[in-house]
């Protein structure tokens, strides 16, 4: 036999529930009474302590027959209702085909929805249980074990709303390995985390590895490569019964721009451009194909002025002190006065005595030995806009304007090579 429970009527009283976290004893109540008019068991129960607790929490079954157990846990807490709403937030309404209301989202419509659904359902389809709090929302501070594995605990403060147009969600995914027999010889942690060398990422298991959000829980797609590339090495090594522990070292190399006296292999001038807008397809072909490209990209001259906005920040000053001949026209022409040439002290004081107080103490001092006068070459990084203009008044190519390429090691012959080379 089964009930019928109107999962929009239902939806509708529990919003009108005021139960901004935690929820305590109207929601409830209504949940309750919807449960037990068709033979749930409903027990309510307070847990917890001062600053999680205590939280009042619901826990209702309906024993059917048959092994098959279907579970629901949800909360019946809302966040506050902010600002914009045209009515009152706890005032369920329901415009077109739409309900409005706190909650009708996360999660009152989604309980409702769940209750209508297994009043649907006869008894005998198998048991079915609700574990419902009323606290799911919680402000949360990071703590760290002796491992220093992060976890979240709750602080009790009151929520905090910011108020955003639009929210990009840039998380990976949560880890379940269930199929994973346990007896394989791939051990987990309490997260339920493979154990894993941090570098080699190999697991207990020796011929097994693990990359990507499934190594060390959700991150982002520049670590997955990363790790791609690391368990890629440690797979070539281990085939070939190397050591993975024994990793190559990446190729970094530095070249000169100098292509002339006023002349470099980079474009230096600063460019005033904003941003070009990348153009887009027809919207009425995009929204119609979901293969249509929607970024075209830029044409090739477009793409030129944008690239003209790259700060080369992979460019450097490199300074050779045994070029230089003391003639400060690099500390002349420097627009930010960051290059001065003094006599060498203690850096504290150092620092107060250049062209330009250096007073940001958290970036270092670029410093030469002693030059033939017995005075040294300060460079503040801080306030250095890497324009060139030094490298290109001096007259002795004692400044350069490097470029610095940085090669991670890949797997294949090179690692060996570079093992070797070391
Ligand atoms: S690159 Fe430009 S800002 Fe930096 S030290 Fe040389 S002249 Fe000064
Ligand atoms: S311009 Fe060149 S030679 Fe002259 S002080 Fe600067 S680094 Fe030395």
């Amino acid at each position: 036999m089964t009930h019928g429970i109107d999962p929009l009527d239902l939806a509708k009283a529990l919003i009108a529930a005021p139960s901004v976290t935690p929820a305590t004893g109207a929601a409830f109540d209504v949940l309750e009474g919807a449960l037990t008019s068709f033979g749930f068991a409903v027990e309510r129960f307070i847990d917890g302590i001062e600053p999680d607790g205590p939280v009042e929490n619901l826990l209702a079954v309906r024993r059917g027959k048959g092994p098959v157990h279907f579970g629901f846990a949800g909360h019946l807490d809302v966040v506050p209702p902010g600002v914009g709403w045209s009515g009152d937030a706890f005032v369920p309404e329901v415009r077109g085909e739409l309900l409005y209301g706190r909650g009708a989202v996360d999660m009152k419509g989604a309980i409702a929805a769940f209750v209508a659904a297994a009043a649907a359902t006869p008894a005998e389809a198998g048991t079915i249980s609700l574990i419902i709090t009323g606290d799911q929302v919680t402000d949360a501070q990071a703590s760290y074990d002796e491992n220093g594995r992060r976890s979240l605990v709750p602080t009790g403060e009151p929520d905090e709303i910011v108020e955003c147009d639009d929210v990009l969600m840039a998380i990976g995914q949560e880890n379940a390995f269930p199929w994973i027999e346990p007896d394989c010889g791939i051990e987990f942690d309490r997260w339920g985390l493979p154990k894993l060398d941090e570098t080699t990422l190999q697991s207990t298991l020796p011929h097994v590895f693990f990359g990507g959000d499934a190594a060390f829980g959700p991150k982002n797609i520049i670590w997955a490569v990363a790790h791609g590339h690391d368990a890629a090495i440690s797979i070539d090594l281990f085939l070939r019964g190397e050591d993975i522990a024994v990793r190559p070292a990446p190729n970094m190399s530095m070249s000169s721009q100098k292509m002339g006296i006023h002349e470099w292999s980079y474009d230096n001038e600063v460019s005033l451009a904003n941003r070009f807008k990348v153009p887009w397809a027809d919207a009425n072909k995009a929204l119609a194909n979901i293969r249509v490209e929607v970024e075209l990209g830029f044409d090739p001259q477009t793409a030129w002025h944008e690239a003209q906005r790259c700060l080369n920040c992979d460019v450097q000053t490199v300074f050779s002190a045994p070029a230089c001949i003391e003639c400060d026209a690099c500390a002349d022409i420097c627009p930010t006065d960051c290059i001065s040439f003094v006599p060498d002290g203690p850096e504290e004081e150092l620092r107060t005595r250049l062209r330009a107080p250096a007073l940001n103490t958290s970036q270092d001092l670029y410093v030469s030995v002693p030059l033939k006068t017995g005075r040294i070459m300060v460079k503040d990084e801080d306030v250095c806009l890497h324009c060139g203009l030094c490298a290109e008044r001096c007259p002795t190519g004692a400044w350069d304007m490097r470029k610095t390429l940085i090669e991670m090691a890949r797997a294949g012959a090179a690692p060996r090579v570079s093992v070797e080379a070391a």
